[in-house]
């Protein structure tokens, strides 16, 4: 993993590294059973070089303990490792480009369960597993059993938690989704 954090640090694969102030590789416990995935560094993740440490990330660290986890306990890792201008989407080239770090992550943490947060990294999952994505309200709070790089875990989408700074009524289904993973955690013996 400290290779791999260096090999980010380095990273010019896209225009991104232009604009970055830092690159925002992960960060957790590298024995972390639960993986969660975000889109991308925002404007306090590229100031910091650490991921959801912004309004989103306050709200994520509420959401943890209240299913009594802590972030160090977890993997919080992003698709896109640099921050696109203005919080923009990322480009299909940044994720192709970029993609590459998340999937070594996946392999070196060998989660048992992974929380997509959002449609981008929702949708990278479901395309790694041949599954087909649509929209986030079809398969959020849902389990799926899936095998990418060699590496078997359950996928739980749910929404990304900034949707719910911008709209109250996400917050309460990120709540239920998170109790899902909850009792998985539990049933597995993990928590
Ligand atoms: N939003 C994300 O998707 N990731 C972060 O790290 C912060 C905000």
């Amino acid at each position: 993993m400290r290779e791999l954090i260096e090999e980010i640090r380095n990273c010019k694969r896209c225009a991104l590294h232009k604009t970055r102030r830092n690159p925002v590789p992960g960060e957790g416990s590298l024995s972390a059973q639960l993986m969660l995935v975000g889109e991308a560094p925002g404007y306090w993740e590229d100031v910091r070089g650490r991921p959801f440490v912004g309004a989103a990330g306050k709200l994520l660290n509420e959401l943890l303990s209240a299913i009594g986890l802590s972030r160090g306990e977890v993997y919080i890792a992003n698709i896109l490792k640099c921050r696109p201008p203005g919080n923009r989407d990322p480009l299909p080239e940044e994720v192709d480009a970029c993609t590459p770090f998340l999937d070594r992550q996946v392999e070196l943490i060998s989660p048992r369960v992974v929380v997509t947060l959002g449609r981008h990294s929702t949708s990278y999952f479901f395309s790694k597993a041949g599954l087909e994505f649509r929209r986030m309200a079809d398969v959020h709070g849902k389990v799926y059993k899936i095998e990418v790089l060699g590496v078997s875990f359950s996928l739980i989408p749910t929404f990304h938690p900034a949707s719910a700074l911008y709209n109250p009524k996400y917050r309460g289904m990120i709540e239920e989704d998170l109790h899902v993973v909850e009792d998985l955690l539990r049933r597995e013996g993990i928590l």
